[in-house]
């Protein structure tokens, strides 16, 4: 039977009146009726009619610790009874910075935002000014916010994107300034060849290489062995920044993100998200001698709500729990992510279903494909992504939620019994697929 969305109807015709579109971001546009949250605890969310879900998507990422843990509830609560802002400083972000010190490898100095799309423009002023040179190598299928000067080819029609080595800025939105594509220079991840290409093309022009570590906005994607040490070897031997936009992978695929979990340190990593466990907060975290540009005003970063001590409260107690349990919240969320991995392979291979699971654990991407793995954009976009979006709605009627596209983010409010009636509800969605 299917589930009862009658409010949710309501609230969305309702919505559509006075919201454009009926929903507050483009990423929440489903065929047909958004999700309606009503509330969330730990690994569950309620919609409008009361249909419970185990959830996998957290917010987009964020919520590492489960919806709603005390620990970030009380911080929050006592925080707003001392000044909800002040656009001053205080004692928190001093501790919260401390933190981030002590846990990321790249971060010697910080500045704090309130969301990611706002620390990766951070990040490609400051390796410009920094640089004094203009270009900046985006990859395609990487997203690094919704700003116009990045918001190239991130999910662009094969169609338009040009030769897979040498592709073309896609833009992804109208109103966007073609001129903006001028200093981005395109080019396909987790291939040398056409790094060194595409650099030897501009030598002495680039300011910065900017990547997701971890792709995770076009499939779960770990790149090849040797292939980040020789970025990092050639941006050291160019004069160019390496920037790893961790927004994502940044305290959830390790405690120190990605760059720890993969051995190479960039120049400056982007963080967001797990960070504060669902408060919002982003943060600029990079080498000493890279800040310097902005501790000096030689490059202006600024904001009315940078280092908002409720949400600075939030970061403070999530990231003390994430570091100081770190032997025990990361290898099982690992663990429980890998039980899912395999058995979501084990249910797809007995019904007869091509698929393929990549990923960490933490995070992972099932794909509909007879492929032995997806290395990169063109990859994940030959992958059959319209049955993808056909299983996002079957397994919500099973109670299961996933980030539409097949993304799946574990948190440590996930159980063993979780995961038990997860592989029982994907069969069944998966056998209605077909
Ligand atoms: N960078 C990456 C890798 C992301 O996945 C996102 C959001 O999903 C962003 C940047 C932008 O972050 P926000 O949505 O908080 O602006």
């Amino acid at each position: 039977m299917a589930r009862k969305l009658e409010h949710s109807e309501a609230l969305y015709a309702r919505a559509r009146q006075v919201i454009a579109g009926g929903v507050s971001s483009d990423a929440r546009r489903l065929p047909g009726t958004p999700l309606y949250v009503d509330r969330a605890q730990g690994s569950r969310l309620w919609d409008a009619d009361g249909n419970a879900y185990i959830d996998y998507v957290l917010g987009q990422g964020p919520a590492i610790l489960g919806h709603s843990p005390d620990v970030l509830a009380d911080a929050v609560a006592a925080q707003m009874r001392r000044g909800v802002t002040y656009s001053a400083q205080h004692l928190t972000e001093i501790e919260v910075a401390e933190r981030i010190r002590s846990m990321v490898p790249c971060a010697e100095l910080i500045r704090f935002n309130s969301v990611g799309s706002e620390a990766a423009h951070a990040a490609l002023r400051l390796a410009r000014g920094h640089t004094g040179r203009d270009k900046v190598i985006k990859f395609e299928g990487h997203y690094h916010g919704w700003f116009d000067p990045v918001l190239f080819s991130v999910h662009p029609p094969l169609d338009a994107a040009g030769p897979a080595d040498r592709p073309v800025a896609v833009p992804g939105s109208g109103g966007q300034l073609p001129g903006q594509a001028a200093d981005l220079v395109l080019t396909r991840w987790n291939d040398l060849d056409a790094l060194t290409d595409t650099v030897a093309r501009h030598r002495g022009e680039i300011a910065a290489v900017v990547m997701e570590p971890v792709l995770c906005n076009s499939g779960a994607i770990t790149p090849d062995d040797a292939y980040l040490s020789a970025v990092r070897r050639i941006c050291d031997d160019e004069g160019i920044l390496l920037i790893f936009d961790e927004v994502i992978t940044g305290f959830r695929v390790a405690p120190g993100g990605a760059q720890e979990r993969l051995g190479i340190t960039p120049d400056i990593g982007v963080f967001g998200k797990a960070m504060a466990g669902g408060m919002q907060v982003s943060a600029l975290a990079g080498k000493a001698a890279v800040m310097e540009t902005i501790a000096s005003g030689k490059v202006s970063h600024a904001g009315t709500f940078n280092s908002h001590p409720v949400a600075m409260a939030g970061a403070r107690a999530v990231l003390e729990v994430l570091d100081e349990k770190r032997d025990d919240i990361y290898p099982e969320m690992e663990r429980r992510g890998r039980r899912l991995m395999d058995g979501f392979a084990a249910i797809a291979s007995r019904l007869g279903v091509p698929m393929l699971v990549q990923g960490t654990g933490h995070l992972f991407q099932t794909y509909l494909t007879g492929r032995p793995d997806v290395r990169d954009y063109r990859e994940f976009a030959a992958t059959d992504r319209a049955t993808m979006a056909r299983l996002h709605g079957l397994l919500l009627e099973e109670g299961i939620n996933m980030v539409p596209r097949g993304l799946w983010f574990l948190s440590a409010a996930h159980t063993d019994d979780d995961i038990d009636a997860t592989l029982a509800a994907f069969e069944n969605a998966l056998a209605k697929l077909s």
